[in-house]
This record gives structure tokens, C-alpha cells and sequence, in this order.
């Protein structure tokens, strides 16, 4: 007991440092994604995420989004449970034969205008599951995708560079 005490006492922290490399990217592309959204929809984007059978990779990623080192909130973008309150559909992983409907039943739902993103290389094309009998591809195979993010997964000034890429797309 007093050996995991003294141990304490002296080891650095075990939690992981800071992503410093971002930092940079992020304090340049955060301000103008949010004038992007206000001038394009006048208010944050809304996002509903789809999981179409992703491995949670891409989940992580996404959610790394909204933690106190992103915290993209504060540029404009939130995500919604109802995909009724959506801008943007975000899908993630193969499509699966058990998730089509549901994703076509989603995409359904967002209110016009609306877009679909494909967010990591199984969104794409299936990326390593594309051979999978249970998948049906990437998203294109069901929805036509405005915009796609390579990466496996993409991270998170990734995904901030592309929805970007979209709104000042979208402004034209
Ligand atoms: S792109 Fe990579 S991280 Fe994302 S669902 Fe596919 S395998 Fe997982």
C-alpha cells in the first residue's frame, strides 16, 4: 500500500497530453467554419450521426468533437438526436443489409435542404469491409453522398475541414 502510494506520489500523470498538433489548425479553421455557418444557414449546423456498421472508430473520432479539447460546439455545430432537427446527415461504417432502411428511413426524415456525408474510408466505399457479405458498400450504394472524408478513422480537424469545404460549397 505504501509502495502504490509513493508511486503515485512521483509518476507523472497516466491520462494523455494534450493533441498539440491540432491546436494550430483549429484556432485557424474554427472562426471561419463558424462565419461559414452563419452565412450559409444563420445559426450552428445541425447534425444527426448515422452508425450504418461502423467498427466505433469513427464514433470516437466524432465525439472527440464535442470534448473540452475540441469543444466544437463553440463553432457551430451541434449535434441533434432527431434527425428532424438536422442540416446534415453524418454516416459512418459500411452499410450494412440490417441498416439500410433504418438510414433511408433517416434520411427521409431531415427536413430539405438537407446533405449527406460519408465520414471515413468504410463510409466511403466499405473501406476494409467491402468484401463483406453483410455490407452493401459505402454510403453511395444507397444515398448519393455531397461530400466524402477519407481517413480510418478521420479525425476530428478532418472532419471540421470537410463539413467547411461543404458550407463554402453550398454558398455558391
Ligand atoms: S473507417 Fe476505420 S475507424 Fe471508421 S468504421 Fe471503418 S474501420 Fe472503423
Amino acid at each position: 500500500m505504501r509502495k502504490e502510494l509513493f508511486a503515485g506520489l512521483v509518476l507523472p500523470p497516466l491520462t494523455e497530453a494534450s493533441p498539440g498538433a491540432d491546436d494550430a489548425l483549429l484556432a485557424a479553421l474554427g472562426p471561419e467554419f463558424e462565419r461559414a455557418t452563419r452565412r450559409r444557414l444563420g445559426r450552428s449546423l445541425a447534425i444527426r450521426e448515422v452508425d450504418a456498421g461502423s467498427c466505433n472508430g469513427c464514433e470516437l473520432e466524432i465525439h472527440a468533437l464535442g470534448n473540452a479539447f475540441y469543444d466544437l460546439e463553440r463553432f457551430g455545430i451541434r449535434f441533434v438526436a432527431s434527425p428532424r432537427h438536422a442540416d446534415l446527415l453524418l454516416v459512418t461504417g459500411p452499410v450494412t443489409r440490417h441498416m439500410r432502411e433504418a438510414l433511408e428511413r433517416t434520411w427521409t426524415a431531415v427536413p430539405a435542404p438537407k446533405w449527406v456525408v460519408a465520414a471515413g474510408n468504410c463510409a466511403c466505399d466499405g473501406g476494409l469491409f467491402q468484401e463483406s457479405p453483410a455490407c452493401l458498400g459505402g454510403v453511395d450504394a444507397i444515398l448519393k453522398a455531397d461530400l466524402r472524408i477519407k481517413g480510418c478513422p478521420p479525425r476530428p480537424v478532418e472532419l471540421l475541414r470537410g463539413l467547411l469545404t461543404l458550407l463554402e460549397a453550398a454558398q455558391r
